[in-house]
């Protein structure tokens, strides 16, 4: 017999609210309002438990990068839990799939990266990173290059080392974050920040932040800059086009790993399968996750390029440092089913030349809307930057109001956006077809519509 009974909305709503603690949430608000039960999903669509359906313009948490339903992921994840459901990685293990996803994803990974770090998330890949990164300099004979720079709003996971590494401050205000020897600069967001500078000047600016913080710490004290190519939580922030030159430019001149956070973009987000590719980088390591099981099985890992597995390798014996389910053989099997589909459909190609290119000039639309003061987006990521004055860039009063509201009106309309403060923001599936990119457009138009009018 299964062991899941179909309960209503109300008794499931009752029972979260009684017991279910969710991450990111109110749980005040659950008592009041219930959770939205989602029951299933197909293609870019999601049901909820009302039977009302929704499309899903976030691919779950920017993961489900080949759409839901894909009975190939099920079957291969049946066929491994009959044959082999778990063994560790530990003491010199491993198991066919996670060797065989290895290699897949070195084969698609920047050249001079060839060795895959498991772990069972992208909070634990970035605590992976911050361990490598200082294993690497102590390897070296460096153990003063331990600080980590990073960004201010940039997001690297939940674990106290992941919401350590990332910028957000209502984070970092609970649990007395960042830890030690981790500090951020400002952020290349022009919209938000820019002032009076044109957006390639302040790129500039940005950028040479961390020339001024590797100053000021001293050369000698930091070990890695670590940054996401494209903020996702923070916004859907792109960098103005001279950010990215410069910090290479930086990173040249000073003896620093570059850690890209491939977790958003990895995996054909942006049209390259991953986003160091789309922004010509070359990072010394690459963490990873969400599109890499399409979130179908949870996992994540650490791409590590061959300056730092070949130090490792060579020179550091065992490592200790690992995760149970580092390599399970489920999801690994559940990843490498999805990197066949990703490959043999052409899916990242589709994005490039389809998807994207017909998202973002749809999306572009959207500017001439009343409330909107910017549209931005690259691959399969749009912002829309909703403002009171679209000449001013002057924000409504109450920050986060008119982007809550906006988000509300969008699900109760049939489609999910998220909400960063004021700005919405999209990340649907890599296979959404031109007519779901039109509704999902429409949809939010609709959405811009109804709130421009209860704003008066
Ligand atoms: N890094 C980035 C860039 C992310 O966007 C996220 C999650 O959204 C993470 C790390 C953390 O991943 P996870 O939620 O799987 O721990």
């Amino acid at each position: 017999m299964s062991s899941q009974i179909r309960h209503t909305t109300a008794e499931l709503q009752a029972m979260d609210a009684a017991h279910y603690l969710h991450p990111f949430t109110d749980h005040k608000d659950l008592g009041a309002r219930g959770a939205r039960i989602i029951e299933r999903a197909q293609g870019v669509y999601l049901w909820d438990s009302e039977g009302n359906q929704i499309l899903d313009g976030m691919a779950g948490l920017w993961c489900v990068n080949i759409g839901y339903g894909r009975t190939e992921l099920a079957e291969v994840a049946y066929k491994q839990m009959l044959e082999l459901p778990y063994y560790n990685s530990f003491f010199q293990c491993a198991n066919p799939p996670a060797v065989q996803l290895a290699k897949a994803i070195a084969e698609i990974a920047p050249a001079h990266m060839n060795h895959v770090f498991f772990t069972g998330s992208g909070s634990e890949s970035n605590d992976t990173v911050l361990r490598m990164v200082r294993r690497y300099w102590d390897l070296k004979g460096k153990p003063g290059k331990k600080t980590i720079i990073s960004r201010i709003n940039g997001y690297h996971g939940s674990t106290v080392a992941g919401a350590s590494l990332g910028g957000m401050s209502v984070m970092h205000e609970q649990g007395d974050l960042p830890i030690p020897g981790i500090v951020h600069i400002p952020q290349p967001y022009w919209y938000g920040e820019g002032g009076d500078m044109d957006p390639e000047e302040f790129g500039l600016w940005a950028a040479r932040q961390l020339e001024a913080k590797i100053e000021e710490l001293g050369e000698d004290k930091v070990a890695a800059f670590i940054a996401e190519p494209i903020q996702g939580a923070g916004g859907v922030i792109i960098p103005p086009s001279t950010y990215w030159p410069e910090i290479k430019r930086i990173l040249a001149k000073y003896d620093i790993l570059l850690v890209v956070d491939e977790v958003i973009c990895g995996f054909g987000r942006t049209g390259e399968w991953f986003g160091s590719q789309y922004f010509d980088l070359k990072p010394d390591l690459m963490p990873i996750a969400k599109g890499m099981t399409s979130g179908y099985l949870p996992m994540g890992g650490v791409i590590v390029g061959d300056r730092v597995a070949n130090t490792l390798i060579e020179h550091g014996g065992e490592f200790f440092h690992g995760y149970t389910y580092s390599g399970h053989p489920v999801a690994a099997a559940v990843g490498l089913e999805n990197l066949r589909i990703l490959r043999e459909e052409k899916i990242v190609d589709y994005v490039k030349q389809e998807a994207a290119p017909y998202l973002q000039s749809k999306i572009a639309s959207l500017a001439e809307h009343r409330l909107v003061g910017e549209v931005r987006g690259v691959g399969l990521l749009g912002a829309i930057e909703l403002v009171k004055n679209k000449a001013t860039r002057e924000r409504f009063a109450e920050k986060g109001s008119t982007g809550t509201l906006c988000r509300d009106l969008c699900v109760r309309n049939g489609l999910v956006m998220r909400a960063v403060g004021d700005t919405l923001i999209m990340s649907p599936p890599l296979v959404i077809k031109p007519e779901e990119i039109d509704e999902l457009v429409a949809k939010a138009w609709r959405c811009l519509d109804l709130a421009a009018e209860q704003l008066g």
